[in-house]
């Protein structure tokens, strides 16, 4: 098969893997793991934010069982105010032609061009000196039926690179997904919210200081935001909890 640049489609080069040398240093990247506080961290927290209100409210979404994990009210508080970091390796436009990157992985089986990056990313990320404590990486699940019909899980391809990047442990057996979601790409931001909670579920714990979740694309941030609160029931209220993803949405 003629290799061809995912991005522009020109015929690759000897030395040129995935991107024409061209595409490759146009590689629209979000430096947003040098920085604690950028847009998407900001997004991310905002969000869930707005499910501990209405967890306030309503009493069940993401409640962290204090009897069970032995915390006293200050890390009580303390889970409250941590302010989750995020990072992304690069942005997504609906227009631009660099969203064939993260679409080749998720929907054309190119499990290698999504290592490549992934890996970028997780060396960045263990460059930046910010992600030193991760000690544990965890994919987003997919639904065992769709992760048996694609043959493989986006998230845990790009979770496992950056687990070795960083020196961290894999684990894809801690979280898992109940039942199928609709696909979101139609969807509004409070639909998705909608659509994707209480969907995912422990089922092992394990023990961690700093876990990362990955996803493949931060979008509005909804899974992410439900798959927080599921490690946050399984890891109790001492833990950090960062998410990363290949691609984010610019709005
Ligand atoms: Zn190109």
């Amino acid at each position: 098969m003629p290799r061809e640049c995912l991005v522009c489609g020109r015929r690759l080069g000897a030395k040129e893997e995935h991107l024409c040398l061209y595409c490759a240093v146009d590689l629209p990247m979000t430096y947003f793991w040098e920085r604690a506080h950028n847009p998407m961290a900001d997004q991310f927290n905002a969000l869930l934010e707005q499910m501990r209100q209405a967890e306030t409210e309503e009493g069940d979404v993401g409640r962290v069982d204090e009897a069970e994990w032995g915390t006293d009210n200050d890390t009580g508080a303390r889970e409250r105010m941590e302010y989750a970091r995020a990072c992304a390796l690069m942005f997504y436009h609906h227009e631009n032609p660099f969203k064939h990157i993260p679409k080749a992985l998720k929907y054309d089986g190119n499990i290698k061009a999504g290592r490549y990056y992934a890996t970028m990313l997780g060396r960045k990320m263990a460059e930046s000196g910010n992600w030193g404590d991760v000690d544990l990486v965890i994919p987003v699940p997919l639904h065992w039926f769709r992760r048996y019909r694609r043959g493989y899980n986006q998230a845990e391809v790009i979770a496992k690179a950056v687990a070795r990047e960083l020196g961290a442990r894999f684990r894809s057996d801690i979280l898992c997904r109940k039942h199928r979601t609709k696909s979101q790409t139609k969807l509004d931001a409070a639909a998705r919210l909608r659509n994707v909670q209480g969907v995912f579920g422990v089922k092992k714990r394990c023990a961690a200081t700093h876990v990362l979740i990955i996803d493949d694309t931060f979008t509005t941030g909804a899974t992410l935001c439900a798959c927080y609160f599921a490690v946050r029931q399984a890891f109790g209220p001492n833990v950090r909890i960062s998410v990363a993803t290949l691609a984010v949405v610019q709005a």
